[in-house]
């Protein structure tokens, strides 16, 4: 679905590295603030570039542009645990503009900021469980603006995964873990990368002139360690190396059964012994992958209508918000023919904990109403969504809305 943003880069100059951003990182986790400011992302930025405090962070995002100003693969100063802290030295931190003030510039920043924050969990093999707010990392209230608005971090991680799944098609974020130090890979194994430098010690990434190449030379400890292809495509380091490689491949990824399925169904894995002998070799359960497939399979040809989803591409759909909430939700599954248990307990799964520690404080439809009227719930598709992943009727809140003006 077309969500796309356009991001700016403005780097800090490498001769301020050591009052903005001193240490080398590798991005593990994704914070979330709000600016209690009403500031634009490139006055944020340009700001913190400018100053010589102690204080900064990755990227700001706006209702029309996201702006980095700090290297992914150098720390920044933003949440507020030390110097050593988790989230001052493995984060990444995303700002979002004109929270102080609110209104629809800061409801479309922060829809911007899902999709900023989707592209990063997809860039560095971050899952939405370490997606945070700033104040998981230091108590601090902040993003200020959620957090009035009664979003929890659990459902924040909700929306983020629904962006997520919106964006590159669902399945879990594939968790793969990035090296900090340039001794993962080895001279002759083959990556896959995502940007390159035209030195070891330069910190402009590039877009690289080809996404694979062979590692034919290693100086360890400089900071783009590995030359590909003996310079024909340049240096990289291991936060450019997104696959291939000897610990990438060992590390397994892995798909559900349903996905393969349907990538199966799609012609990827081949036909007959061919597909059998591939499934296994990537050490999936064969007779598991064709049971799926056989039953997805099974559904749409005898109901030669609309074509059968899977439990788990129907189980995003409803964290996404598209199949309502409550006994409502469970009419329509069961209506359209989904089982509604499996569909719930597949939901619950991909949930995690969040599904039990559903909020707190059960406000009323009028009380909700009222706030959605005084624009604390944002609006359109970004007010129902938060709706419904805190839990409530967007229908009935709509009506409730209506009657109230
Ligand atoms: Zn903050």
């Amino acid at each position: 679905m077309g969500h796309s943003l356009q991001i700016t880069t403005m780097l800090v100059p490498s001769s301020k590295y050591g009052i903005k951003c001193p240490y080398t990182m590798t991005p593990s986790y994704i914070t979330r603030h709000d600016t209690y400011n009403d500031a634009s992302a490139m006055s944020e930025v340009s700001y913190m570039i400018g100053n010589n405090k102690q204080v900064s962070f990755h990227v700001a995002v706006d209702d029309y542009r996201a702006v980095q100003g700090i290297p992914y693969s150098r720390n920044a100063w933003h949440a507020g645990d030390g110097s050593s802290g988790t989230g001052n030295r493995k984060s990444i931190g995303v700002e979002v503009c004109y929270s102080k003030s609110g209104g629809d510039r800061y409801t479309k920043a922060d829809d911007n900021a899902l999709t900023m924050i989707a592209m990063l969990m997809k860039q560095f093999g971050i899952p939405a469980t370490k997606v945070h707010y700033h104040r998981h990392w230091s108590g601090k209230v902040c993003p200020h603006r959620l957090i009035s608005m009664g979003v929890t971090e659990a459902q924040y991680q909700q929306m983020v995964q629904a962006r997520y799944n919106e964006m590159y098609g669902g399945g879990a974020v594939v968790v793969n873990p990035v090296p900090v130090t340039g001794t993962s890979y080895k001279v002759g194994d083959t990556v896959s990368i995502n940007g390159v430098y035209t030195s070891s010690g330069s910190d402009k990434k590039l877009k690289p002139s080809k996404t694979t190449g062979t590692i034919t030379k290693i100086i360890s400890g400089a900071r783009n360690p590995y030359l590909l292809n003996n310079g024909n495509i340049g240096w990289v380091n291991d936060v450019c190396i997104v696959g291939g490689g000897t610990t990438a491949t060992a590390s397994t990824t892995r798909k559900s059964v349903a996905i393969i399925a349907q990538e199966v169904m799609a012609g990827k894995w081949g036909s007959g012994v061919d597909r059998k002998n591939r499934l296994q070799a990537a050490g999936y359960n064969y007779s598991e992958v064709q049971a799926e497939v056989n039953r997805l399979c099974g559904k749409s040809s005898t109901n030669s209508s609309p074509v059968r989803k899977s439990v788990a591409t129907i189980a995003q759909e409803v964290m996404a918000g598209k199949w309502g909430s409550g006994a409502d939700r469970k009419n329509r599954l069961q209506a359209a023919g989904y089982n509604y248990s499996e569909v719930q307990a597949e939901v619950n799964r991909l949930c995690g904990k969040s599904s039990t520690s559903s909020s707190p404080v059960r406000k009323s439809v009028t009380q909700i109403a009222q706030e959605v009227i005084a624009g604390k719930w944002g609006n359109g598709a970004m007010r129902k969504q938060r709706l419904q992943a805190a839990g409530y009727d967007y229908e009935a809140v709509r009506k409730e809305v209506n009657r109230l003006l």
